[in-house]
């Protein structure tokens, strides 16, 4: 089941002529934990608080569970947001602020006080009720913002940028305890990025926002290896692309003719292929090999990168820094571009 639909979203800010999120129509199933990606300015924190009601949409429609939220406010949406900059109250101690929530629902002082030792024991803050925000780390407060949050028991939890002002470890650390407050909560889940590796690593699904415009959404490994087009796939990294035509099965370009994996589009123009995915030093007769010289190495810490002219072709490699000790630039070597790793462009 869909718990939230968005269709055909719209928003253009007052004075502005060109719309911050454009024509954005989306299903994110019940229980799933998607991300909303794309860089900087291009309408996802617009998105968010759309959803959560502190924006109102130019025109299309907000559905929860089927029914239209519009004319709720925000407060009576089943949404909770959670901002990048957490906004604790900083004079009440962790306790008050993960309990404010339920205070405002006017519940009772016990059963407010089991719930917050509950959740805080969730997000691993067992022992720190009575601290004030000023004496806790950075990513102790992302995990108060994010309790005051869960004890709501929203059905839609939305999370704008969660962990972009904390340090990589810390990063890495409050990911895995999203992913499992996640399997354990079972709450819907949006959280926005610009971060694609973030968004690979977290999200069942991944919403690519370019330009105001939803580009595609799927699962991560469907964006990674089987873009819709140039524009996403360059979003994703990759950096190979070969101009030419498809005929009978076989990809017609300047470095010759390639075999293509079954079911290619026919009216193909455009190869790619991930640096990773090619490989150096195979035998010059199998499928898909050609010869190429290698134009520059640069050594990136984890990989190496090779920058190739291949007749006239330009292309990137990715490979293993052991693997590319032995080559230099200048070497000619063979590469091959593995059927199976290749995938076709409009
Ligand atoms: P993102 O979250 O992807 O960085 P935003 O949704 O914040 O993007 O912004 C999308 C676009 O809308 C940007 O061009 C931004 O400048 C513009 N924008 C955001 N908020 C406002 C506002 N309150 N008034 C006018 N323009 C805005």
């Amino acid at each position: 089941m869909s718990d939230l639909a968005l269709e055909h979203l719209t928003k253009i800010y007052p004075g502005s002529e060109t719309p911050a999120v454009e024509g954005v129509s989306l299903n994110v199933e019940s229980g799933s934990l998607t991300a909303l990606l794309g860089p900087s300015a291009c309408g996802k924190s617009t998105i968010l608080k759309m959803i959560a009601g502190l924006l109102t949409p130019t025109s299309g429609d907000i559905r929860f569970a089927g029914s239209s939220v519009l004319k709720q406010p925000p407060q009576s949406r089943d949404a909770v947001m959670v901002f990048q900059d957490h906004l604790l109250f900083p004079y009440l101690t962790v306790g008050e602020n993960v309990g404010f929530g339920l205070k405002m629902r006017v519940q009772a002082k016990a059963k407010i006080n089991r719930a917050v030792g509950e959740i805080l024991e969730l997000v691993q803050l067992s022992g720190l009720e009575q601290r004030k925000p000023s004496e806790l780390s950075g990513g102790q407060q992302q995990r108060v913002a994010l309790a005051r949050a869960l004890i709501l028991r929203p059905r839609i939890l939305l999370l704008d940028e969660p962990f972009s002002n904390l340090d990589e470890s810390l990063r890495l650390e409050m990911q895995t305890l999203l992913k499992s407050l996640h399997a354990e909560m079972k709450t819907t889940m949006l959280f926005v990025t610009h971060d694609q590796e973030e968004a690979i690593t977290l999200a069942d699904k991944i919403a690519l926002l370019l330009s105001g415009r939803l580009r595609q959404y799927d699962i991560p490994q469907n964006l990674y290896n089987h873009p819709k087009d140039r524009e996403v796939a360059q979003f994703f990294g990759a950096r190979n692309f070969i101009s030419g035509r498809v005929e009978a099965g076989k990809f017609d370009c300047p470095l010759g003719q390639i075999v293509l994996p079954e079911n290619a589009p026919a009216d193909g123009r455009l190869l790619t292929i991930r640096p990773e995915n090619i490989v150096i030093g195979s035998n010059a007769s199998s499928d898909n090999s050609f010869p190429a010289t290698i134009a520059s190495k640069k050594f990136l810490g984890s990989q190496t990168r090779l920058e190739l002219d291949a007749t006239g072709q330009e292309l990137t490699v990715l490979l293993s820094p052991n693997i590319a000790e032995s080559l230099q630039a200048g070497t000619e070597i063979i590469i091959q571009l593995p059927r199976q790793s290749l995938w076709v462009l409009p």
